[in-house]
């Protein structure tokens, strides 16, 4: 159960995305998986280097494709468990396409994004995640834009799990992981994960003084669609803690011909020959 791998992250010291990967690995071994059983798929960016730090089958995609690829493994293998993950810009620019129909589809797969609302692996430029007046190399007078809500935009997309955390609550974090990973569905997690080199705005002591826990605010009730969103709204989303969660049949007991056994089980009709003619190919 032990899921470090010893290869060094050449993330910066500080940055948010260590504590990400720790809580990753706490959770697994929490839920009883083993590396065997996990998959981490992951796109492109400073955080999508995470696939490579965790001990477990890993997929290091391309820009805003993780999600493809984490619901292609579990089609094929609905057995594993599967976890995507990367930044904003992967999740909510080139990738949101994705993300938006990932989220309405509900396969039971976990994404995981490590937000720090900048683009940090190209130096720092302004992500759909910056604030209004943000200054980055991209936008010298201040972001023009306004910032997306990934939160609000998982509970219009019919996400069955919506959660968000923070980098330096690792038990909070490890936590919501675990619940995504046990959520019978897709679930979204936003972690507010501080990029301390091109962020200097957005940071740990800021995010310590704007963000409201969910189980701070009374009467809150994560299984109320209405709530949840007015909450996000009345706070700029700046809340942590399981935001919505519902039960609804995932895409895999859903989905015709599924049932009885995995893809990865079936009969294939491929020939031997003809397989090794594709691989032949793409040698
Ligand atoms: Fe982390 Fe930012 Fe450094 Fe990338 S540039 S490793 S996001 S601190
Ligand atoms: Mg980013």
């Amino acid at each position: 159960k032990d899921f470090r791998n010893g290869v060094k992250p050449n993330w910066c010291p500080g940055c948010g995305d260590f504590s990400v990967q720790a809580a990753i690995q706490r959770a697994a071994a929490n839920v009883g998986l083993t590396p065997e059983e996990l998959v981490l798929v992951s796109g492109i960016g400073c955080s999508g280097r995470i696939s490579g730090y965790i001990r477990s089958y890993g997929f290091h995609g391309v820009h805003g494709r993780a999600l493809p690829i984490a619901q292609g493994v579990k089609m094929a293998n609905r057995d594993l468990t599967v976890i995507a993950a990367g930044g904003d810009g992967d999740g909510f620019a080139i990738g949101i396409g994705h993300t938006i129909h990932a989220m309405r589809r509900n396969m039971d797969i976990t994404y995981i994004v490590m937000d720090n609302q900048v683009y940090g692996l190209t130096k720092g430029q302004t992500s759909p995640r910056s604030d209004d007046g943000f200054v980055t190399s991209s936008t010298p007078d201040g972001s023009i834009e306004r910032a997306l809500s990934p939160m609000e935009t998982a509970l219009i997309s019919g996400a069955t799990f919506v959660a968000q955390s923070f980098s330096s609550d690792i038990k909070d974090l490890t936590a919501t992981i675990e619940a995504g990973i046990q959520h019978k569905g897709f679930s979204i997690i936003n972690v507010y994960s501080p990029c301390v080199t091109y962020n200097k705005v957005n940071t740990y002591e800021w995010f310590k003084e704007n963000l409201t826990k969910l189980t701070d605010i009374d009467g809150y009730d994560p299984t109320n669609r209405t709530m949840a969103m007015n909450t996000l709204m009345e706070n700029n989303s700046l809340v942590t803690g399981i935001i919505y969660q519902e039960e609804r049949p995932s895409y895999q007991e859903m989905v015709k011909g599924y049932a009885d056994k995995p893809l990865v089980q079936s009969q294939t009709n491929l020939e031997p020959e003809l397989f090794q003619e594709l691989v032949n190919e793409f040698m």
